[in-house]
């Protein structure tokens, strides 16, 4: 049996089912128009032990490992949420393990709890506008005074940006490049901090993202996470299940869309018979199938193998290229399959197509990715 498919990971999907069908599935076009989704459903995730999953009970998180937490973001768009969704639901899921990891109980039960309780948003803010890909080269200063920091600069897309309460921010403490780089934790209400209006986007339009401005933000030294100049360290070591969690929203996104299709194409009558009737369209669905199958297969691999400690940069980097073709394969074959249905807003799968586009684009380009293999192949 998969380790993904024990009894305990059996149940977590049933509850994860059953949340996403009541909770998300009959709300998700509107949140879609309003460009976001309501803090309550933070509240009612934490109080079905969701929000909480892969997080330790020591900081308020509902236990298990992370990959549990991917066990969650499979099954929330396998049941009909969305990638979107999971972006900013599960924000935290990026914005806090770097907190968590460095352990300091007063910035633990500031941020942790509150958020880990659905009552709070904490947001992963590094993305700079002349710093994307390049993360050693971003600009955000925070100068020491006495015993603050005065933070100057500005972030770029931003996930939950607009409604976030805390800022997990990348900034330069120290000198040019990634040694002089610290993550500190920023509040909202500090003054000082802007936060633009949401930003337009393709997909993912429940999610919120932002663009951040601090002009001489205060900020006690005491919100320093980890080391100072630690912080790029830091950043790398969390890519890893950012990384790994791309890849699974690519291949869930993939399996949610054969699902839809092999629903339409069995309804679908043309010419006097049904789709699925046709050799070329059962073909391509087959192939659809595979894709999405070897995505998933290799990147739980992968997954699993990090779970247990091993050195897996270049794994996760290839899981990720490979769980986001398949999926740019099988979007848009769903979408043509769906014919003019497949381009209208009412089709679950036009969503995926526009909610798909970033994921070879965030936590790292499949450009990028390329690279992080080729320098480790490569002498
Ligand atoms: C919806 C959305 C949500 C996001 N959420 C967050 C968030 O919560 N927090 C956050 O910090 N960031 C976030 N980001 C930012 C995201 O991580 C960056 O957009 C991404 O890392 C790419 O950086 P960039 O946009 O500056 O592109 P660039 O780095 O400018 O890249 C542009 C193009 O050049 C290519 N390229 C760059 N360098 C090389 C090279 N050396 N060799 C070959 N090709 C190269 C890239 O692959 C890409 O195709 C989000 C972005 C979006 C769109």
């Amino acid at each position: 049996m998969s380790s993904w498919d024990t009894d305990v990971r059996r149940a977590l999907r049933a509850s994860v089912r059953r949340f996403t069908e009541s909770e998300i599935v009959p709300n998700l076009a509107a949140w879609e128009d309003a460009g976001a989704i309501p803090r309550e459903l933070h509240r009612a995730a934490a109080a079905a032990d969701l929000l909480g999953v892969g997080f330790p009970e020591s900081a308020g998180g509902s236990g298990g490992t992370r990959v549990d937490a991917m066990v969650v973001t499979e099954e929330v768009i396998q049941s009909g949420g969305s990638s979107g969704l999971v972006a900013a639901l599960f924000t935290h899921g990026i914005g806090l393990p770097h907190l968590i990891q460095a352990g300091d109980p007063q910035l633990v039960d500031l941020v942790a709890r509150p958020v880990l309780a659905g009552e709070k948003i904490v947001s992963l803010a590094i993305t700079e506008p002349e710093a994307g890909s390049d993360v050693a080269s971003l600009r955000t200063r925070a100068v020491r005074d006495g015993d603050e920091y005065v933070v100057s600069g500005s972030k770029l897309y931003i996930t939950s940006g607009t409604r976030a309460d805390f800022f997990t921010v990348a900034v330069r403490t120290g000198g040019e490049g990634a040694r002089g780089i610290s993550l500190l934790l920023v509040e909202r209400e500090r003054p000082g901090v802007g936060v633009s209006a949401p930003l337009r986007k393709m997909g993912w339009l429940c999610s919120d993202t932002a663009e951040l401005n601090f002009d001489e933000v205060r900020v006690p030294v005491a919100n320093l996470i980890g080391a100072e100049n630690a912080g790029f360290y830091s950043i790398m070591n969390q890519f890893a299940a950012e990384r790994l969690s791309l890849a699974v929203q690519a291949y869930a996104t993939a399996q949610r869309c054969v699902d839809l299709t092999l629903d339409w194409i069995t309804r679908r009558q043309t010419f006097g018979r049904p789709l699925a009737g046709r050799q070329v369209v059962r073909h391509r669905v087959a192939e659809m199938a595979r894709c999405t199958d070897v995505a998933r297969t290799y990147t739980r691999a992968v997954a699993d193998a990090w779970q247990a400690g091993e050195d897996v940069v270049a794994r996760v980097a290839m899981a990720k290229n490979t769980a986001v073709a398949a999926c740019d394969f099988v979007v848009d074959n769903a979408v043509q399959l769906h014919g003019g249905l497949g381009y209208m807003r009412e089709s679950e799968v036009e969503r995926h197509y526009r909610d798909s586009r970033i994921l070879g684009i965030g936590g790292g380009t499949n450009e990028i990715m390329t690279e992080v293999v080729a320098r480790l192949l490569v002498p």
